[in-house]
């Protein structure tokens, strides 16, 4: 009996993950990053990404110094409010 396999593991497709370059944001102490072109898988089925662990490691990293090569961008925040 051969067990099948799921590329994804939120949805049931049976299309492979597509490597893309994305934007992610991640927040980090109140204070929120913008990433861009970060290499990902894509579900093509649902959209979720899944990225490498270097990758992620290296994010982290580059959260915890003081920005260099970044840019400052304006961002608009809004928080909805909660339990309407
Ligand atoms: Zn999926």
């Amino acid at each position: 009996m051969t067990e099948r396999h799921y590329p994804c593991e939120y949805c049931d497709t049976e299309h492979p993950q597509e490597d893309k370059l994305v934007t992610l944001t991640l927040q980090r102490k109140g204070r929120w990053y913008i990433f861009e072109n970060v290499p990902a898988r894509v579900c093509p089925n649902c959209g979720h990404r899944y990225y490498d662990g270097p990758t992620m490691l290296r994010l982290e990293e580059m959260m915890q110094a003081e920005p260099k090569e970044g840019h400052a961008v304006e961002a608009w925040a809004f928080s909805l409010p909660v339990g309407e």
